[in-house]
């Protein structure tokens, strides 16, 4: 029995149940008919995840989402959405309805949501549930940044690592001189310097990506089926950004770099040698001058010392 593309496309568009298909960019490129309604969605757009929430969130429809910061918690939620192959949450829409919302992520990145409709059901233990989902993503989320914490981004660098898996890259990202800035700009401002870095980066990553605070002013990056030569281009663009980027202010002149150290490996790789060999690495660049990269293995590249 087949059904074809054309009949599928029928049901879904009859169905309650909200279905919706994003790339690995987080790009929209199915949402049935349930979903359009529910997010506001015009037939065929094909508008980011971060796109929709923000615009629902202005217009106080779609999700509610409570955080009394938006962008703060786009770049919290993004930091762990679709890093795992399944998860399902519940959610409150501002029409009333409550979902279960679940994803699903392919090899390839792109991310299947399906949610239901469930506020008819199980209403006692929902007090239970929003605490368990809260407790589950504290336990995952630096305070600081709101980015994933040590604990997550471990999980993923082992899961990059397991046996079956396609390995990739780990680069751990320091920031160079940051002691020297604290001294000069306060500790406050050092923070907002270090959620700067931690927002600019991770609007970079693709789904499969994770970017994490490890601890202080060092993260780590992990970039599964990524080869060094690649995730050095991925890192050249992170930091000509950030080189651009003024966060302060008060301090209006005020810039930053930060120094890379990239590693790769495979199943058989364990994390502490992966971390290690990028640790060394990113021992090198700060040695050769900070405001650079270094890959594990290779000879410093004397050309990108020059930039600025
Ligand atoms: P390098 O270029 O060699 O990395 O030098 P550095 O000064 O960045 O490195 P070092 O490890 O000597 O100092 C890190 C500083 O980061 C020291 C510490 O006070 C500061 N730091 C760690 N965590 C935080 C934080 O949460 N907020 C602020 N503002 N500073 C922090
Ligand atoms: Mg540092
Ligand atoms: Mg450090």
């Amino acid at each position: 029995m087949i059904l074809v593309p054309d009949q599928l496309a029928a049901l879904y568009d009859s169905t309650q149940v909200l279905v919706a298909a994003y790339d690995s960019f987080d790009r929209l490129r199915y949402a049935n008919a349930a979903f359009r309604a529910a997010f506001f969605l015009a037939p065929g757009e094909e508008v980011t995840w971060a796109e929709i929430m923000r615009r629902n969130h202005a217009e106080r429809r779609g999700t509610i989402i409570a955080a009394p910061d938006f962008d703060a918690w786009l770049v919290s939620t993004s930091s762990r959405r679709g890093k795992v192959p399944y998860r399902s949450f519940e959610t409150d829409l501002y029409d009333g309805r409550w979902l279960l919302m679940t994803e699903s992520v392919s090899a390839s990145g792109w991310m299947l949501c399906i949610a239901s409709d469930i506020t008819t059901l199980k209403a006692d233990g929902r007090d239970v549930r929003q605490a368990r989902d809260r407790a589950i993503k504290e336990a995952q989320t630096d305070d600081l940044t709101g980015i994933a914490n040590r604990r997550f981004i471990t999980a993923r660098v082992d899961d990059m690592l397991a046996p079956g898996a396609l390995g990739g890259a780990l680069c751990v990202l320091d920031l160079d001189n940051f002691k020297y800035i604290n001294d000069l700009v306060g500790h406050l401002a050092g923070d907002a310097v270090l959620r700067d870095f931690a927002a600019r980066i991770n609007g970079l990553i693709r789904r499969k990506d994770c970017f994490g605070r490890i601890g202080g002013e060092e993260f780590v990056l992990v970039l599964p089926q990524t080869s060094a030569a690649e995730a050095v281009l991925i890192v050249e663009r992170m930091l000509s950004l950030v080189r651009q980027s003024r966060p302060l202010p008060q301090w209006p002149d005020f810039a930053y770099t930060f120094s890379a150290g990239i590693a790769t490996g495979g199943p058989g790789t364990t994390f502490t040698d992966l971390y290690g060999r990028a640790d060394r690495a990113l021992y090198m660049a700060k040695m050769g001058g900070r405001n650079r990269i270094q890959v594990d293995g290779e000879a410093p590249p004397a050309v990108m010392a020059a930039r600025g």
